[in-house]
């Protein structure tokens, strides 16, 4: 797949885009879009199911609790997991679907779409607003500026404020703002979130997908001519040009495609690119220039869809081809990670047992001839639930008996706790065996699938 490398240094970093404001069917998807994610966003960390918050991730206590399961650092494995099937699910739906996760559900162009409308609603239309940049300062400008860049902070805080309470709960934060008791490392994530969110969403916007994101590099790895992208009709637009009225027309004007090279598009785009160069990886897959597009083309009565979601192959004439080898291979690598995240995370145990032999004595001999072996155990409770536990012991022997005792059997190990203590096991006769095998068994007395067994020895004379 052809991409048209426009390289991002002749886009001029310190070029300010003012794109224009269109109304249109695309614009008000990406409203729609947009507050359903942010509602999502802002109204998650303040319910409680349960008693629990859905999504709190507890950095300082090392669990993480996602939607009724508490996962420990020792489940990175299923994070890991996680990202890789992520990241399978990015490489089909780019292949398929092109950019659509980057117009419509990436956070960076969520916000900065709706701290342009601040801008727009302070300064003015496109016009307006480069005028004012352009001119000198005075009060009026001061007045403008000074406005927006306020009501940009207040928004940077507030969204800040909604991802720290993903980490601290919601009432533990307020509590701690009203009564001044906020931690450093809480004024330490409020105050750094606030100044990226206002940095990238409020001053450097587009840049970010153009420059640090890795994404829009990918793009022409990861497309080909059938995936789904917003491109220009050449065929049907060029060759471009004003159109004069039907009786002054020559046979040049008849010639002319339907593109009548209004500029529109290029007005519109937040990244100030011309679509009609053919797709380029600046292209943040907005939509705003089909909208723009479509209402000059009802203007001039000629249909919509000069510039379109559509694939590069269609747009020159052929059919897209959904189903072929680049997404059916992805489709089945998916499909395998899937399965194997699905089953790993059914047949996940939440709990934890270590068993560690006493140093300090291989063995001790009791009176009447019994021997001894001394552990500590420790289990944590991964679950979300408080739990009994019974711990019990099974030699691997047939010739070897042991019993076990301990301070109390069951025992109680709360939500993300962990108990230590020691456990004896004794053997009535010495066998010839010096190093003999046996698990520990601990399992919760009311759920039977929270099980765990680790090997042991029993060290004889
Ligand atoms: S908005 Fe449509 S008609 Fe106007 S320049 Fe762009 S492609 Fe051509
Ligand atoms: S070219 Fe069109 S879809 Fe791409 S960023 Fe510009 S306005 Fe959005």
């Amino acid at each position: 797949m052809k991409i048209n490398e426009i390289e991002v240094e002749a886009y001029e970093l310190d070029h300010k885009v003012y794109a224009r404001k269109v109304r249109g069917k695309f614009r008000n998807l990406r409203w729609a879009v947009a507050a359903i994610l942010l509602s999502i966003y802002f109204i998650v960390p303040w319910i409680k199911i349960g008693g629990r918050h859905p999504v709190m991730l507890d950095i300082p206590w090392r669990k993480f609790y996602i939607l009724g399961s508490v996962y420990w650092p020792q489940d990175f494995f299923y994070l890991a997991l996680l990202l890789i099937v992520l990241t399978g699910v990015l490489f089909i739906f780019t292949a398929i679907a092109g950019r659509l996760w980057c117009g419509y559900a990436c956070p960076q162009s969520v916000i900065t779409d709706i701290f342009i409308s601040v801008e727009r609603f302070f300064e003015g239309s496109a016009q307006k607003r480069q005028k004012l940049d352009d001119g000198s300062w005075g009060a009026v400008k001061v007045e403008k500026k000074v406005a927006k860049h306020i009501v940009w902070l207040v928004m940077s805080f507030i969204i800040s404020f909604t991802f720290v309470v993903y980490f601290v709960p919601a009432d533990v934060l307020v509590g701690r703002i009203l009564t001044a008791t906020l931690t450093l490392a809480n004024i330490f994530w409020l105050l750094s979130f606030t100044a990226s969110v206002y940095c990238f969403c409020a001053l450097w916007r587009e840049l970010i997908c153009l420059v640090p994101c890795p994404y829009g590099r990918f793009q022409s790895a990861l497309v080909d001519a059938d995936s789904l992208v917003i491109g220009y009709d050449v065929g049907r637009g060029e060759p471009r040009g004003h159109k004069l009225r039907e009786e002054n027309r020559d046979s040049h004007q008849k010639e002319l495609g339907d593109c009548i090279d209004c500029s529109l598009c290029v007005q519109v785009c937040p990244t100030g690119i011309d679509i009609r160069n053919g797709l380029q990886c600046e292209c943040i897959g907005c939509a705003l220039c089909i909208d723009a597009c479509n209402a000059v083309m009802c203007k001039i009565g000629r249909p919509k869809g000069l510039i379109r979601y559509s694939s590069m192959r269609a747009l020159s004439g052929g059919v897209t081809k959904v189903i072929r080898p680049r997404v059916v291979a992805y489709t089945l690598s998916i499909v395998l990670l899937i399965g194997f995240f699905g089953y790993e995370l059914y047949t996940r145990v939440p709990m934890e047992m270590q068993v560690l032999r006493d140093r300090t004595a291989l063995f001790i001999k009791g009176e009447g001839g019994v021997i001894r072996n001394v552990y500590t155990l420790r289990v944590t409770n991964m679950d979300i639930d408080d739990h009994k536990f019974k711990v019990s012991a099974a030699a691997l022997d047939d010739n070897l008996e042991v019993r076990l005792s301990m301070g109390e059997n069951p025992i109680t190990v709360k939500s993300g706790e962990v108990y230590e203590g020691l456990v004896v096991l004794t053997a009535d006769k010495e066998i010839d065996q010096k190093i003999n095998y046996l698990n520990f068994i601990v399992e919760s007395v009311s759920d039977k699938e929270l099980r765990t067994i680790r090997d042991a020895t029993f060290v004889m004379p």
